[in-house]
């Protein structure tokens, strides 16, 4: 049967990215459908219940600076909240939330039925309905057809999904689910390249069989962070404690005895797993002489004793996991109450999309999240987002948009995807981007709010914020540059108080705050103002102390765009320009760009390297 009313946007899976990419398309006041296995897991976190952290928070707050969800359902859901590397650099500051699994999926929920333009319903996606090669609709297991113009798949780990527990193996999205079979097998009949990936998950435990009293306690940050621009502390629940404990030399023993029963080392696991989130087993091999490993015992919510050990995620046999789960301290008298397990899914090669997410071989279908090589729920929300909004322009018949590199973390993890390809679970670190000093947790709203609200993403209470934060810094630019301190007055007597030698003349506030010795409350308190509110002392704070580092990486920008004319001359030798690595020489080599512009548009190219060959070209020409 087909159904009666045909859409703008269906979006496959209700995940991460699909909720995410949902959402997205029905702001923009395309009717979408959000076609997903189960109402009751939409926004189940597979593993972790954590959101943010370093790179991963950068991703949230751009979700939310495009009116996504993830941010605000965090300030409702989380039960614990830190700024990492809060003593660093703002670049790499990140905050991150332990969340309360049964109150995230609630606000998520909550922020889909309340969707305008949003239906959701409940059933498996079996098939595409394909005409003249574009995709238009999708066919579900009690063969109902719907249609639209356009579909993004957002199906995680469930295609194709097999999941190990020891030598033991059995079909599954993830534990309790079935599997996306159908619909692997009619996606491998495309054109697109598919493979095998895996990821795993720790034995759940209950808090009551626990001993807390010998670990380490670790409590959230006073004054407790927000994730959302429009977050504030009032949304957030109780807040708890979290605890620290760690293997110890008997731990690795016992899961050294697993070894020949790990279907990772058995050969059994195929799909390659994220080096970066490795399995305990993983790491005992690896680092043979490491005594110990931490592990974090995270409440996984408020009303329930179950305990994530974060740090021995594992697919060892379950008389393994018990005996290594109970030679930890604390852990003595653990109960388990879930086995940890691996999971092995199917992805497509990143490779074969556009940057708007839309598939290269079938025009009207879009890839989002786990699927396209990604681990990690920010990454999978980051892209749910872009495929939605694209999907949507699309339905609108406009044009795609696609951040740039120096724009978003969403620009790099794309770009990333789509000319380098991954061969194991990608996940974002601040280290990816080149420009981080620009690409930061706090400025994202400045980056992307104003062309959220241009696509149709951003609403008036979120508009309105921005508005108001816009022109606090503005005006505080204005009162700080035009404030001077004169030297024989009160005010530079207590500025001299905070600086090492007296203030040999006169400074405006704007040139006492560069300092990093003085900070904005001491010098608005020295000068008799009254202080701004706290997002806007955040910035002018970031953009006095860190001016010369940000006008650097500005300038860096503006001169590889207005270099992207400049020639490259025909018989060129990338082979002499120093410091590029031999793939991108082979691959300049191979391809002859012609201009700097086409030379930074080859996969793999990155503008690190065509900053070097221009400072070449410079020297040579
Ligand atoms: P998912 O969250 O998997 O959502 C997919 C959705 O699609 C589900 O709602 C599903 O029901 C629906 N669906 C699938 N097929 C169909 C269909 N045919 N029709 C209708 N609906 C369909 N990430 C980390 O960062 N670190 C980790 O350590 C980590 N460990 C993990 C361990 C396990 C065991 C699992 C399963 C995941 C782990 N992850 C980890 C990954 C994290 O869960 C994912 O990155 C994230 O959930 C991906 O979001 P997604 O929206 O792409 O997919």
């Amino acid at each position: 049967m087909d159904f009666p009313q045909r859409f703008g946007v269906i979006v496959i899976g209700g995940g991460h990215a699909g909720t995410e990419a949902a959402l997205a398309a029905a702001r923009m006041g395309v009717e979408t459908l959000l076609l997903t296995h189960n109402i009751e897991t939409l926004g189940q976190m597979s593993c972790n219940p954590a959101i943010g952290g370093i790179g991963k928070s950068h991703l949230v707050r751009e979700i939310d600076a495009l009116g996504g969800a993830m941010a605000r359902a965090t300030d409702q859901a989380g039960i614990q909240f830190r700024v990492l590397n809060a003593r660093k650099g703002p670049a790499v500051r990140a905050t991150r939330a332990q969340a309360d699994r049964i109150l995230y999926k609630a606000a998520i929920r909550h922020a889909l039925e309340n969707q305008p333009h949003l239906t959701l319903f409940q059933q498996a996606a079996d098939d595409l309905i394909v005409e003249q090669g574009r995709c238009v609709g999708v066919v579900t297991n009690m063969g109902l057809r719907f249609h639209a113009d356009a579909v993004v798949l957002t199906a995680g780990t469930f295609l194709g999904g097999v999941i190990h527990v020891g030598m033991e193996n059995h079909q599954g999205g993830r534990a309790g689910d079935q599997p996306s079979n159908a619909l692997a097998r009619r996606l491998r009949e495309l054109p697109f390249r598919v493979d095998r990936l895996k990821t795993g998950t720790p034995p759940r435990i209950d808090g009551r069989s626990v001993d807390f009293s010998i670990m380490e306690e670790q409590w959230g940050d006073t004054p407790t962070p927000v994730m959302s621009y429009l977050g504030r502390v009032e949304d957030h629940p109780r807040q708890v404690c979290c605890h620290v404990t760690h293997t110890n030399e008997r731990t690795h023993e016992i899961i050294r005895s697993g070894f020949d029963r790990s279907p990772m080392f058995a050969g059994v696991i195929e799909g390659v797993g994220p080096r970066y989130c490795p399995s305990v087993e993983d790491k005992v091999n690896r680092y043979p002489d490491k005594t110990s490993h931490q592990v974090f015992v995270e409440p996984e919510g408020l009303n329930t004793h179950e305990l994530y050990p974060n740090g021995i995620s594992t697919s060892l046999p379950f008389d393994i996991q018990l005996a290594a789960v109970r030679s930890i301290r604390g852990f003595e008298n653990a109960h388990i109450t879930r086995p940890g397990y691996a999971i092995e899914y199917d992805f497509f090669n990143p490779q074969d999309l556009k940057h708007s997410l839309e598939t290269k071989h079938m025009p009207g279908l879009f890839f989002a999240g786990q699927i396209n090589g990604t681990t990690g729920y920010e990454e999978a929300g980051a892209q749910g987002l872009l495929a939605g909004l694209n999907a949507a322009l699309m339905s609108q018949e406009k044009a795609p948009w696609t951040p740039r590199r120096d724009e978003a973390y969403l620009g790099v993890l794309v770009d990333d995807l789509i000319t380098m390809g991954t061969r194991e679970p990608y996940r974002m670190f601040t280290s990816r981007a080149e420009y981080r000093l620009l690409l930061r947790e706090d400025n994202a709203d400045l980056r992307l709010t104003g062309k959220g609200r241009e696509l149709g993403l951003v609403d008036d209470e979120r508009w309105a914020a921005y508005n108001d934060k816009r022109e606090g810094m503005a005006r505080e630019q204005a009162r700080l540059s035009a404030t001077w301190v004169r030297p024989g007055t009160a005010a530079a007597d207590k500025v001299n108080a905070l600086v090492d030698k007296p203030l040999p003349h006169e400074y405006s506030l704007l040139d006492l705050l560069k300092r990093p010795e003085i900070d904005y409350h001491a010098l608005v308190d020295a000068a008799g103002l009254e202080p701004e509110t706290p997002p806007v002392v955040e910035q002018m704070e970031i953009l006095a102390k860190y001016a010369g580092y940000i006008d650097r990486q500005e300038a860096e920008i503006a001169r590889l765009r207005a270099a992207e004319h400049q020639r490259v001359p025909v018989d060129f030798d990338f082979g002499q320009v120093q410091g590029l690595s031999n793939e991108v020489k082979q691959k300049l080599a191979e391809v002859r760009p012609e201009t700097i512009g086409q030379a930074g548009r080859i996969p793999g190219v990155t503008p690190a390297a065509i900053s070097l060959l221009l400072i070449y070209l410079k020297k040579h020409q």
